[in-house]
């Protein structure tokens, strides 16, 4: 395995850093603190969209196989951005425009004139633009087959029906990949994605959810009731061959995600070692041996996560399976980045529990890496059916 990156990457991570000190960080806390989303017409947006940000990794209309408007990076560079980022503000970077989370399955799935109508924008955005992916609903989410969200054909037209939860930037979304079933009976095979564009009579109203940790961007509930889309929006067109894609699609984007989540994980630990090292120096508290102890620890467990990420990834830049590693590495990190954010609460005391300290803060944040794109819980149970070759579909 190697994880080298050549000198280009490494001055896009020490771009990411600087970035991170001078615009990630402050923007967070103050969204943080204001406990609300950074808004749509905040002019750290509209910087975003001069440093280039926001657009998308295809290329645009008859250049299939060139490079898009954001260069392609291998996956072990993009974990070692995502670190960093996280590391300064994991809710920024969700909340920084861009087509997000729905475009890898577009880039997979989507017909060519489903990328030009959907991706086309982000090519050259003339505003922030973001994009949104639905799948999870009140009733659960972990278990992703049982979406009760529902599509009907009528004539040339798809309708929706159902609700859906906790989804990030969706009401400021161009679009949102919505997840619904034709046939619930007929479980994951009758799953498909709609493309569901902003202002579609019967989308919303939307509420942005109270969070915890990062607030920085919205995750936000809305209903679908009789949503009526063209045929043209269902993914991948109503020819696809693989009746199964609709759901392998979504497990492909969270399968994808997982060691980006790690390595955010990995970032917020980091943070949380760095404030819990500076506190006990500041305070002379680094003779006591106990002090030392944890730290090593926390220290020791964050190499262990950031290297299991890497191997993910270098995985996926092999184009190996990496089913495993990237549920590993996300069950290992989110559970440090939470006790290393634990450690720093208890070693601040009442400092940290006042709730202004930047250690309270990620302490909150690091909850959610646990939950998001699979909980640690769902994660053990992929890992320990893949271990013992377990199929998926028997019973337990
Ligand atoms: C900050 C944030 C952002 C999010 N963004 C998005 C988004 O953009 N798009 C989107 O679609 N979703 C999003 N989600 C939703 C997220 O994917 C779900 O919260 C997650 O999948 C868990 O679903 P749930 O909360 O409904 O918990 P449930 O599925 O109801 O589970 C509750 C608890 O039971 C455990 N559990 C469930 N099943 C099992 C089992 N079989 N064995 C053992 N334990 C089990 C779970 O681990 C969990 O602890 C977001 C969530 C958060 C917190």
């Amino acid at each position: 395995m190697d994880f080298v990156i050549d000198a280009v990457d490494r001055q896009r991570l020490e771009h990411a850093r600087e970035l991170g000190a001078t615009e990630v960080r402050p923007v967070g806390l103050e969204a943080d603190r204001l406990s609300r989303p950074i808004p749509v017409d905040h002019p750290y947006f509209v910087r975003c969209l001069a440093r280039g940000e926001g657009r998308t990794r295809w290329a645009g209309p008859g250049a299939e196989g060139k490079k898009g408007p954001r260069s392609e990076r291998s996956t072990v560079t993009n974990l070692l951005i995502a670190e960093e980022y996280a590391y300064w503000d994991r809710g920024v970077g969700v909340a920084n425009p861009g087509p997000g989370l729905p475009e890898m399955n577009v880039l997979a799935l989507g017909t060519q004139e489903q990328k030009e109508r959907f991706l086309g924008p982000f090519l050259a955005p003339d505003r922030p633009r973001w994009a949104s992916f639905a799948m999870t609903e009140p009733g659960g989410g972990s278990d992703a087959a049982a979406i009760r969200t529902a599509a009907r054909k009528d004539g040339n037209q798809y309708v929706l029906n159902g609700a859906k939860c906790f989804i990030g930037n969706a009401s400021r979304a161009d679009f949102i990949l919505v997840q619904a079933t034709l046939d619930r009976s007929k479980g994951r095979a009758a799953q498909r994605a709609f493309f569901v564009a902003q202002g579609t009579p019967g989308l919303g109203p939307f509420k942005i959810e109270k969070k915890m940790g990062l607030r920085a961007y919205e995750s936000t509930s809305f209903s679908l009731e009789e949503c009526r889309v063209p045929a043209e929006n269902l993914l991948g067109g109503e020819t696809r061959r693989d009746e199964r894609e609709g759901f392998k699609g979504a497990m492909r984007t969270f399968n994808a995600g997982r060691p980006g989540i790690a390595a955010n994980a990995v970032g917020i630990g980091r943070a949380a070692l760095d404030e819990s090292l500076a506190f006990a120096r500041e305070h002379k508290l680094l003779g006591d041996v106990r002090v030392r102890d944890r730290i090593e620890h926390m220290a020791r467990k964050l190499r262990v996560a950031r290297l299991l990420c890497l191997k993910a990834g270098w995985l996926a830049d092999q184009e190996r399976p990496n089913i495993v590693e990237a549920s590993m590495c996300k069950a290992q990190a989110a559970t440090i980045a939470q006790d290393a954010a634990a450690f720093g609460m208890e070693l601040l005391g009442t400092v940290g529990a006042r709730g202004d300290h930047l250690i309270e803060k990620l302490y909150r944040d690091a909850k959610a890496m646990d939950i998001v794109e699979g909980t640690g819980q769902i994660q053990r149970l992929i890992m320990a059916r893949s271990l013992v070759d377990f199929p998926r579909d028997k019973k337990e």
